[in-house]
């Protein structure tokens, strides 16, 4: 594996592989790397040949009030942890190299990213797709690796490059927990022990509702006041929002049809998370729920495909 550190090294290594006839797959990510990191490697690895892993820990998608210096960081361990799985190329820029000056240029994907994370963090939408525009435009034709954990993300981002024509497909892969159930991230980090064990309150919402959906529930308002009576019961959480929308547009429903998505955030201590799980119907009516899948499932490079924790959750990648 080979780490560069510029725009135009990524550039040209791209531009390389694909003209030896090889596939590009990308994994933006911000580094301090977890299994639902090396789930979207795995994916990328299975698919393309050509496998990038970009690590920026992004300034523009934080505001002013939010971690960025904070942010857990550690490039040594990164660096094994991608090697380990077969990546072929690191990118890992600076920020002076990314923004050599502050963008008079910003993508902005409109509706999506009101509402759900984006009413507390406004700006936050804005950076992200700046950001991963560029990562686009840099790797040239590619598949891009996505995590369902961040939902809304991978909504605007599909968005972007379908509105955009960017030469990019886009692949949404699952949510990844740890073993309790707790959806993985880098800021899982920040929560102290206690934090930690209350933390697991929110996936224990998730999955209650999916137990109600299960048996019946469709009303949107009743599920959400579920979630919000079993989050409200852990004093250390405080739910910033628990909504139900359409999975596609990303809009409120008040009873679930077709596919939606139960999205929640919270705060933990010093951390701010996010979960959620996918509803669909089949033909039958007969409700199949995503919740993601077990961490212990993503094993090491080329070995067996993610088992999916409960329910019929899809257990492979799917275009999202
Ligand atoms: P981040 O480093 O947090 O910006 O995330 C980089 C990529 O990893 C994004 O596509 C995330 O959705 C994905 N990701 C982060 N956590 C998880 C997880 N627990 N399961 C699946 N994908 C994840």
């Amino acid at each position: 594996m080979r780490t560069v550190t510029t725009v135009a090294g990524l550039r040209a290594a791209c531009d390389q592989a694909r003209a030896a006839g090889l596939s590009v797959g990308l994994v933006p990510t911000m580094g301090f790397l977890h299994d639902g990191h090396r789930s979207l490697m795995q994916a990328a690895r299975r698919a393309d040949d050509f496998v990038v892993v970009s690590i920026f820990v992004n300034p523009l998608q934080f505001g002013p009030q939010e971690d960025l210096a904070a942010y857990p960081r550690d490039l040594e361990r990164d660096t094994a942890v991608a090697a380990a799985e077969g990546v072929s190329l690191l990118f890992v820029p600076s920020v002076a190299e990314m923004y050599p000056e502050p963008p008079r240029t910003t993508v902005h994907v409109a509706g999506l990213t009101e509402g759900l994370c984006g009413a507390a963090r406004p700006t936050h939408f804005d950076g992200v797709t700046t950001v991963v525009a560029k990562l686009f435009s840099i790797t040239g034709p590619c598949r891009a690796y996505f995590g369902r954990k961040d939902a809304q993300q991978l909504a605007v981002v599909t968005r972007m490059a379908l509105d955009l024509d960017l030469p990019v497909e886009v692949v949404g892969c699952p949510l990844v927990r740890e073993a309790d159930g707790v959806a993985m991230s880098s800021r899982n980090a920040y929560l102290e022990p206690a934090d930690r064990v209350a933390a697991r309150v929110l996936s224990q919402a998730l999955q209650a509702a999916a137990a109600a959906i299960e048996a019946g529930e469709r009303d949107a308002r009743s599920l959400r006041a579920g979630i919000e009576r079993a989050v409200g019961a852990e004093h250390r959480v405080t739910l910033e929002y628990v909504e139900v929308r359409a999975a596609a547009d990303l809009e409120p429903v008040d009873e679930l049809r077709g596919p939606t998505l139960l999205a929640l955030a919270a705060r933990v201590g010093r951390a701010r998370l996010i979960d959620n799980i996918t509803v669909t119907f089949a033909a039958d009516g007969e409700a199949r729920i995503d919740l993601g899948i077990d961490a212990a499932s993503v094993v090491a490079p080329g070995v067996a495909s993610p088992k999916p924790l409960l329910s019929e959750s899809e257990s492979t990648c799917a275009a999202g």
